[in-house]
């Protein structure tokens, strides 16, 4: 018997349940203020290498890129949140049901959270609590993952700073 199982969403992970109950153990200590411990192992596709790569190259040469032309609304994008600073849009290729992106209006130097300086700390934090702020619209506070790709070892294909807010079902560690 073959037995083919279909995932709703692609993820390139092994979680099992106990990684699932350990999260859940996690959670209760998770406002203790008791230290923590990351590991990060990644399976990327010599397809997704190969074209972070090639995004790489024009990276910092201040060439506008589709983020640019989302702002300017001269391509449409399904906007989830915005205010003076950021603009949050649903990602063309959702990796769940709740797939975000949060991004700065103003680049500013921030192609890649590699590139932060001291003067970029408020963007920064605004960034991060405008995904906090969709999560909450999304409904999806419960239990929600913010990602940033930065360079091509991480597979950053976009190169205008942007945080995935990914939601709506169990997310599975180790990350792809
Ligand atoms: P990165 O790989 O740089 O971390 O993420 C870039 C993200 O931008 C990808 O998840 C990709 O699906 C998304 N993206 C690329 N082009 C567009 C677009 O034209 N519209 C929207 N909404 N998302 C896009």
């Amino acid at each position: 018997m073959v037995l083919v199982v279909t995932p709703e969403f692609s993820c390139r992970t092994n979680a099992t349940n106990n990684e699932e109950a350990a999260a859940k153990a996690a959670a209760v200590d998770a406002d203790t203020g008791a230290p923590t411990i990351f590991s990060c192992r990644t399976n990327a596709t010599n397809n997704e290498e190969a074209a972070a790569k090639a995004a790489a190259v024009d990276a910092d040469t201040g060439a506008p890129t589709i983020f640019d032309k989302i702002i300017a609304k001269e391509i449409p994008a399904s906007i989830v949140y915005e205010d003076e600073k950021v603009l949050a849009f649903r990602d063309i290729t959702p990796q769940a049901p709740v797939h975000v992106l949060v991004i700065p209006k103003l680049r500013d130097g921030l192609t890649q959270l590699g590139k932060a300086e001291p003067g970029h700390v408020e963007i920064l934090g605004q960034l991060l609590h405008a995904a906090k702020l969709v999560a909450e619209k999304e409904g999806i506070l419960d239990g929600f993952r913010v990602v940033i790709n930065s360079g091509p070892s991480a597979c950053q294909s976009v190169y205008h700073l942007h945080l995935h807010v990914l939601g709506g079902r169990q997310m599975k560690w180790p990350p792809g």
